[in-house]
């Protein structure tokens, strides 16, 4: 941590986010422990943070007792790391259906409730108590202290918003308190850019929290107005809200001269992984059980793309056993270096929502995400400021260009021959001449499946 946890904006840190300064500065100092911690002594606790989970879902949680009730021997055997695969896992419809059965009744206080984008659908409300909050927080702030930074320093924030006049205010109001400069767009537009630069580069903010798809925009908005954004003093890249593809990463470090930490997360759970300096992308268990299964709900093995599961350690608002997300990742096959977490792995990469994932000719999970970010470097190039990949069917891939205008014969070819590679035999690349489509809460996926 580099500032000091005594400081004006870290109290007003605390009172924006409910969190007690005391219990905070303690749950920090746990969390600067743990992350040294070995496999085994992480594992354990993991253990342990699962019995009392289970434990307080079976006796406290109405769709948990009844879950419990048609599962053979006693729930909290289910504790142990070869058993609790046999739990059945939460899928998101099942979420929703469940209502307020997953809650547990009071007195349960301090209670704050989310709500998901609704990227797929109807948004999930989940609810999260004060301990799920100090821990949320706390892991967002060991992070940011890898890179010398606090989340109650000065943030600028560029992310997805559609916000009516009243809540826009009451957000500016929020922000100004809490030492935040926000800006809210759908889709940053030229002018706009324009904007933040103004806005962003007086306030030299240590952190910037932004959205990929909208810092690519700036960065390439900013790249053509010759602007340098090494002068708005950033001291690292708070990547999240959507999958930091390796081209944007590129560019941002490049266009900031800082790292970009990349942060993985859902409403529903909170901060699941963030990304060291040597490059891991590190799960917090201290809070989170994140699992990866294949349609089987077998675990996969590193380099194998899928389904991600999620257990909150801590919560008891609302607990959520083997949650599945709706997001695809791959465990990485070696051991970050840095030193944290020794003998834990770490995720490779995240590759989006599963709704937008593309399968292979066995029906198998991809990293199209991933390699996705080869074709839209092309792209660029030829001048096109954003790119999509829209599967149509196993050799019919409909591509949205921004700005709408037929790519070269010459890529058009390069494109077929890749993407031809990718899907293992020959794919019809069709310009749709329509420009990327956002989801409703403006999050911009490279691939999409039709
Ligand atoms: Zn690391």
């Amino acid at each position: 941590m580099t500032s000091i946890p005594e400081s004006r904006a870290f109290l007003r840190y605390c009172r924006r986010y409910r969190l007690s300064p005391e219990s905070f500065r303690q749950t920090l100092r746990e969390f600067e422990d743990s992350q040294f911690h070995d496999f085994d002594k992480l594992r354990r606790r993991q253990a342990d943070l699962l019995r009392e989970t289970i434990g307080f879902a079976f006796e406290n949680v109405p769709y948990y007792r009844k879950l419990a009730r048609t599962l053979p021997g006693d729930p909290c055997e289910y504790a142990d790391a070869a058993r609790y695969q046999d739990w059945p896992v939460l899928t998101r419809q099942e979420l929703l259906d469940a209502g307020t059965s997953l809650h547990a009744p009071p007195p349960v206080r301090g209670v704050t409730i989310s709500s998901s984008s609704g990227t797929s659908g109807r948004p999930v409300v989940t609810m999260h108590d004060a301990a799920t909050r100090h821990t949320l927080h706390a892991a967002r702030a060991r992070a940011l202290g890898w890179y010398g930074a606090a989340p109650w320093g000065r943030m600028a924030m560029l992310v997805s918003q559609r916000l009516g006049h009243v809540r826009r205010t009451l957000s500016h109001v929020a922000d100004i308190f809490a030492g935040r400069r926000r800006n809210g767009t759908f889709s940053l537009t030229q002018r706009e850019a324009e904007k933040v630069t103004r806005r962003f580069s007086r306030l030299r903010a240590p952190v910037l929290l932004a959205q990929p798809s909208l810092l690519h925009r700036l960065i390439w908005f900013a790249s053509h107005a010759g602007t340098d954004l090494r002068t708005w003093g950033t001291r690292v890249v708070l990547s999240n809200s959507e999958v930091l593809t390796p081209a944007v990463d590129r560019e941002a470090t490049a266009a900031f001269g800082c790292p970009v930490l990349n942060e993985y997360g859902c409403t529903e759970v909170g901060s699941l992984a963030h990304r060291c300096p040597q490059g891991g992308l590190h799960t917090n268990p201290e809070h989170v059980l994140l699992e990866i299964i294949d349609d089987q709900g077998r675990h996969v093995p590193p380099g194998v793309p899928g389904k991600v599961v999620l257990t909150s350690l801590r919560n008891r608002a609302m607990p959520l056993l083997r949650y599945v997300v709706g997001d695809a990742a791959v465990w990485s096959d070696r051991p970050c270096t840095c030193g944290r977490q020794p003998g834990m792995r770490v995720v490779q990469s995240v590759e989006g929502r599963l709704a937008n994932a593309w399968r292979d000719g066995s029906g198998r999970l991809t990293a199209a995400m991933s390699a996705a970010a080869e074709w839209q470097a092309r792209l660029h190039e030829e001048g096109y400021i954003e790119s999509q990949f829209v599967r149509r069917d196993s050799a019919a891939v409909a591509l949205r260009l921004e700005p709408a205008v037929a790519p070269s014969a010459e890529t058009a070819a390069w494109l077929c021959e890749r993407l031809a590679e990718w899907l293992g035999g020959p794919v019809d690349v069709v310009f749709e001449g329509r420009l990327p489509q956002r989801s409703g809460s403006g999050k911009l996926s490279p691939t999409l499946q039709d």
